[in-house]
């Protein structure tokens, strides 16, 4: 069976008044822009949803954009019948057989906004589940808990039959919570971070930070293709990549012991502050989860972060991994994240990273590296910027060196 419309239902209800109003048009622009390659489509809004006549447009493209798109609640497939009993009892029982799987209970809730139908909606429920269940042996009714509940609105041109409520994205509509920048490196984790931040409705730039050459450029394109599966949940992504050899190499050539990944942490959070305030961005976001390695127990976490000022956004810190994992698998990150690939921050790591630095001594540390404040600028300076469009490959846009 073919759905007719689309319902929509918006998140967050917790907003009143002004804001919702605000919410539910940014949404409606967003849906707008991934459904706009359907132009037959036509968008009723009422309160608190928006119908979506089909208009012949295929259900499964469109459900499958519309699951990207944030501030989206849920939506139901709706089928359309005329003002007949015996229509809409029809389209009730195919719908009901076209389950992908047969419940054992159900029950029909039925809503009357046309009063000049001849049933009223207790009636109608009788009606239309009764029909049902004489046509499927072995179907029963539960009013308190059924398996599906199938719905009837009876409006005033049509009537409107739906089974399903399918989960959106839920969150906040893109770019409603301000602007941030993503520390993305090719692993599991920071791609997900990413996500959960646009989810909050943070508009998202991205850094990545490589060593070229001890990285490869294939590490390079796999950070490139993760941006783009990211910029599938908006439109656009910019992606700001960073030479980070010379800042390492050197680093490394003054420093071996079990500070060094300490300290290389602190000098790529210097230069994600500096291109973030650069870019107008107000928060740092990165994919830490506590306890996972050397660099995220509390002391590391403590010093690495104090080199910042710019609010450190870390989702994942109170997850576990296989909730990450299973996060990175739906949203299509997971097997771009474990191709293999050579990370900048594995390179010259001491043999017994500190779980517990000591931050004066760190800084102690920085201070006798006189080439390092200068380094830094050279790499926020060579910063080579590129837009990331959801489905191509754009022009390098900027690139600071010259
Ligand atoms: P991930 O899976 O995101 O790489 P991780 O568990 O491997 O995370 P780390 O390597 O300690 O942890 O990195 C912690 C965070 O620092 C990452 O989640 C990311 O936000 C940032 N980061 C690490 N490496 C890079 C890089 N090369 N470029 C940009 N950001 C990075
Ligand atoms: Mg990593």
């Amino acid at each position: 069976m073919k759905p007719d419309c689309l319902i929509l239902r918006f998140g967050e209800m917790m907003l009143k008044g002004k804001n919702r109003k605000r919410f539910e048009h940014s949404v409606m622009i967003q849906i707008r822009k991934v459904l706009s390659s359907f132009p037959d489509i036509r968008y009723i809004p009422e309160f608190g949803r928006v119908y979506v006549e089909l208009g012949g447009a295929a259900y499964e493209p469109t459900s499958a954009a519309l699951q990207r798109v944030f501030g989206l609640a849920s939506f139901s497939p709706a089928f359309h019948a005329p003002l007949e009993l015996e229509a809409i009892q029809e389209t009730a029982l195919r719908m009901m057989q076209a389950l992908p799987k047969q419940p054992a209970t159900f029950k029909v809730t039925v809503r009357r906004v046309n009063k000049s139908f001849p049933h009223d909606s207790q009636q109608m429920n009788y009606l239309v589940g009764g029909y049902v269940l004489q046509a499927i042996p072995g179907l029963q009714v539960d009013v308190k808990k059924p398996e599906v509940e199938l719905r009837v609105e009876i409006r005033e041109d049509k009537v409107l039959l739906y089974v399903e409520v399918i989960a959106g994205a839920g969150g906040f509509p893109s770019g409603t919570s301000g602007k941030a920048l993503l520390m993305l490196s090719g692993g599991i984790d920071s791609p997900v971070a990413g996500w959960l931040a646009m989810r909050k409705g943070l508009t998202m730039e991205a850094i990545h930070f490589h060593s070229y050459p001890y990285t490869s450029e294939r590490a390079k394109d796999k950070v490139i293709e993760l941006a783009h599966q990211l910029a599938g949940y908006t439109d656009s992504l910019k992606l700001h990549l960073v030479s980070f050899t010379e800042v390492q190499t050197s680093i490394h050539r003054a420093y071996q012991d079990n500070l060094l990944v300490t300290l290389i942490r602190r000098a790529m959070y210097r230069i994600a502050e500096r291109v973030a305030e650069r870019e107008g961005l107000s928060a740092l976001v990165t994919g830490e989860s506590l306890g996972q390695v050397a660099s995220q127990t509390l002391p590391s976490l403590n010093v690495i972060g104090r080199v910042v000022t710019l609010p450190l956004l870390q989702p994942l810190m109170m997850m576990d991994k296989q909730e990450i994992i299973g996060l990175a698998e739906n949203i299509g990150t997971f097997p771009i994240s474990i191709l293999p690939y050579e990370d900048c921050c594995s390179l010259f790591l001491p043999p017994s990273p500190s779980t517990n630095p000591n931050l004066r001594l760190v800084e102690n540390l920085e201070e006798s590296m006189d080439f390092l404040n200068d380094l830094i600028d050279k790499a926020v300076l060579g910063t080579e910027t590129i837009e990331i469009v959801h489905g191509q490959l754009k022009k390098e846009t900027n690139s600071h060196l010259f």
